[in-house]
């Protein structure tokens, strides 16, 4: 076969089934992500372990399911009877222990199963995917390359794709589309060298930090503060991460990429206190200690020790002293976070210097590889932010940082033009920086369309094509003031918005789509007793959530990562929903007392018109606060209609929704009416939600004052206590809402639980 045929590319083949072999850690999740894109799955391990594998995947936590039911997906078998299984399989996940040998025999013993057109990969997490295949047929290296995910596979948003020379290029595009698409993954290239791209960055810097944090003499405390959200890194910092992940695994990627790198000995090692640790098997959480460990005082409370790396001996943990660190870290933004941190004295502060020469060695170092591991600067950030969760990858915090790129004296920064291009180090010049088409964020659109109108709180972006965004973005994407002025004149009928544009979309580029409506502002009118002031605000809101759902523009919600209490009113409201498949939705406003009255209770009301069952299912929903753990579980709870959409990459949710709301525009949009003719439900549905709030409160599972806010929700979503089947309006329902909102939020016990959840983030139960 000549190169020519080898990379003649054949038709993209369909992934309906596919197989994972191996049932451990990684195999079993990854399963389960399978299932999670609607396939059906056979889960392969040796006798007997797919099984209990499958079990214990239906507990996992985080989960790993959308939803439990989806456990029915994965047919488990092992690899002695079960091979025929591998038959019907379009794509075959090779996910067993790290050691070539095994992974070989396992594969010349599945390759006479394996059909003509079905595609095989591995999870290798360093090992040379070409190595791994190199006695296969060769028919079936063509269908061969590397698709590393990162644990655990439904939340960690990287997968790395190896093709080696031999792969057919269309079997590595299919599944580089599929994992794009259908499974919701950041798909980066990553040439066949060890440990790819983020475990070699990522290895390098852990091993760098531990080497400079012993040469600086900082504490595992100290450095762990020096290593989180300061530098954009998750908040863990290094050592409670690698507790987390366990200190085994970072020896043997480290050791994995030495044995493979013989030439570069001295790259990387782990250092002797370490190996240690692993010796005592101190590795962390699952060996109960490792960098911290968990111990009761004298009191019996819990409290954390942390590790004395010079003398293996734990101690409480500190709080460490570092005042540029503390002034850094109340900078917004990461650049200038950044800026600050670099610009402390080295000469007489150890923090500042243990910064300034691990973010050198960090930038040397990629800037070192890339032509090595990567096809550009772009494919290195992208892993690192969706394989390490960083903030930025360490090109961009080079850039946000205002260092020149050194060794290039005439290039200012790595990017240009709002990221479109990124500057190639080999050539010497700035290419363009490739993406699918249909993966942008509201910012994309920002920098090239440019915004129509914005406040502190939300703006107005156009995305093109006739659709607007209304993009949050205060602080967690409360909503106050702000968001709902620009909201509400944006969708007014006679807007010029509303002129210039054919559809809406609402959605935002931050974690949270919203935390639910800004309670400070709220708490504050109502401890100044101004009642005139907390009317206003709750019509305000109404008047919001009225103006998306009558606007004579189709508006499509796209909420994802948490959407609570009002946040959860603006997506009901809309028209549809375009929801990431990674949504955490809930009507909370219980949970601190008062009821959703933006239209929270009476959207719910109106979908279970006529259903006892729903209705009583949507009272649930609200009066237990209940938040979904996926876009399906939303669904299952009301919050998501049959003709609501889900999307499973987050990078392409923006697009997404801007397709749906376009397609709703083309097919001739009419508003809604204000209904009119709501029969509500009445006193005996409600005599019947308060009889159920009655008998939890009796057997004491719920607090009075719990049982109070229940009451308030039945008889709002009742429509009071009339005869069933009194016709009632839109505005008669809101009306309701209003005044219960308004009568809990004179309560003591609400205004108790507001300023607590207000100063701890969790829930008073009073
Ligand atoms: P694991 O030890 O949890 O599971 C490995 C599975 O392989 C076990 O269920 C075991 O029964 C099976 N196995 C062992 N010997 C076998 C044999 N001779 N024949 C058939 N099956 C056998 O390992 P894991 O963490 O799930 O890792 C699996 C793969 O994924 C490895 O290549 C690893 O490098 C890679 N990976 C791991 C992680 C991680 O964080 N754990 C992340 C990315 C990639």
């Amino acid at each position: 076969m000549t190169a020519e045929t080898v990379l003649q590319p054949s038709p993209s083949p369909l992934i309906r089934k596919a197989a994972v072999l191996g049932a451990g850690t990684m195999g079993a999740r990854i399963a389960a992500h399978l299932a999670n894109a609607d396939l059906d799955v056979v889960l392969l391990d040796l006798p007997s372990l797919a099984p209990k594998a499958l079990e214990a995947l239906k507990k996992s936590k985080p989960a790993a399911f959308f939803d439990s039911s989806l456990a029915a997906r994965i047919t488990p078998g092992n690899f002695d009877d079960d091979l025929a299984l591998v038959e019907g399989c379009d794509w075959i996940v090779e996910a067993v222990t790290e050691d070539l040998a095994i992974k070989r025999s396992l594969l010349e013993k599945i390759a006479p199963h394996v059909n003509p057109g079905a595609i095989l990969t591995t999870n290798t997490s360093g090992l040379p995917a070409a190595s791994i295949a190199a006695n296969l047929p060769v028919a079936l290296r063509r269908r061969w390359f590397g698709t590393h995910f990162f644990n655990p596979p439904r939340y960690m948003r990287l997968v790395e794709i190896i093709p080696t020379p031999e792969s057919d290029p269309a079997a590595v595009a299919a599944i580089a589309e599929f994992a794009d698409r259908r499974l919701g993954k950041e798909v980066v290239f990553a040439r066949d060298t060890p440990n790819f791209i983020a475990n070699r960055i990522g290895v390098f810097i852990m091993l760098e930090t531990i080497r400079l944090m012993q040469e600086e003499d900082l504490t595992i405390e100290e450095v762990d503060a020096l290593t989180g959200t300061a530098i954009g890194w998750p908040r863990t910092g290094t050592f409670r991460l690698a507790d987390l992940v366990g200190i085994d695994v970072l020896a043997h990627v480290t050791a994995n990429f030495a044995r493979l790198r013989a030439a570069a000995a001295g790259e990387i090692s782990v250092p002797p206190f370490i190996q240690t640790m692993i010796d005592r098997r101190w590795l962390g959480d699952k060996t109960g200690q490792g960098f911290y460990k968990k111990e009761k005082d004298a009191a019996g409370k819990e409290v954390r020790l942390a590790l004395d790396w010079k003398t293996l001996e734990y101690h409480p943990g500190a709080k460490p002293n570092l005042p540029l660190l503390e002034m850094a870290n109340n900078a917004e933004r990461l650049g200038e976070r950044l800026r600050l941190l670099l610009s402390g004295d080295v000469k007489r502060d150890k923090a500042a210097r243990f910064h300034c020469r691990l973010l050198a060695a960090l930038w040397n170092y990629a800037a070192g590889v890339l032509p090595e591991i990567a096809d550009d600067a772009a494919s290195i950030d992208r892993a690192m932010r969706a394989g390490f969760n960083w903030e930025m990858g360490p090109f961009e915090m080079w850039d946000a940082a205002g260092v020149q790129p050194m060794p290039f004296v005439d290039v200012i920064s790595w990017y240009r033009d709002h990221g479109r291009e990124c500057f190639d180090p080999t050539a010497g010049t700035y290419r363009p920086v490739t993406r699918p088409e249909g993966i942008a964020r509201v910012a994309t659109f920002r920098a090239s369309n440019g915004v129509v109108r914005e406040n502190p709180g939300a703006s107005l972006v156009d995305l093109g094509d006739g659709v607007a965004c209304l993009e949050l973005h205060s602080k967690k994407n409360a909503i106050g003031e702000d968001i709902v002025r620009l909201l509400t004149e944006t969708l007014r009928t006679d807007s010029e918005a509303v002129r210039n544009f054919e559809a809406f979309v609402i959605s935002g580029d931050t974690d949270q789509f919203s935390v639910g409506a800004n309670l400070m502002q709220l708490l504050l009118a109502v401890q100044e007793d101004e009642w005139d002031e907390v009317d206003r605000m709750a019509r305000d809101f109404q008047a919001m959530t009225w103006a998306i759902k009558f606007c004579p523009r189709p508006v499509v919600a796209a909420p994802f990562g948490f959407c609570l209490g009002g946040g959860a009113e603006i997506s009901l409201a809309a028209v549809r929903r375009q929801a990431s498949a990674e949504v955490y939705m809930g009507l909370v406003e219980t949970g601190v007392g008062l009821l959703p009255g933006g239209g929270g209770c009476k959207e719910m009301t109106l979908q279970s018109a006529g259903d006892d069952h729903a209705l009583r299912r949507n009272f649930e929903t609200i009066a237990m606060a209940k938040v979904s753990t996926s876009a399906l579980e939303a669904r299952r709870l009301g919050f998501l209609a049959q003709g609501d959409r889900i999307t499973m990459n987050r990078e392409r949710l923006v697009v997404d929704a801007k397709h749906f709301a376009r397609s709703i525009a083309d097919a001739g949009y009419a508003p809604p009416l204000p209904r009119t003719d709501i029969p509500a439900p009445g006193e005996s549905a409600l005599a019947t939600l308060k009889l159920g709030v009655y008998l939890i409160r009796e057997g004491e599972y719920i607090s009075e004052h719990d049982a109070k806010v229940a009451n308030r929700v039945a008889h709002v979503m009742c429509g009071g206590a009339v005869t069933p089947g009194t016709l009632v309006s839109e505005q008669y329902l809101l009306d309701l809402e209003r005044e219960a909102f308004l009568s809990l939020a004179g309560e003591p016990k609400t205004q108790e639980r507001i300023a607590f959840t207000l100063k701890t983030g969790k829930p008073l139960r009073n």
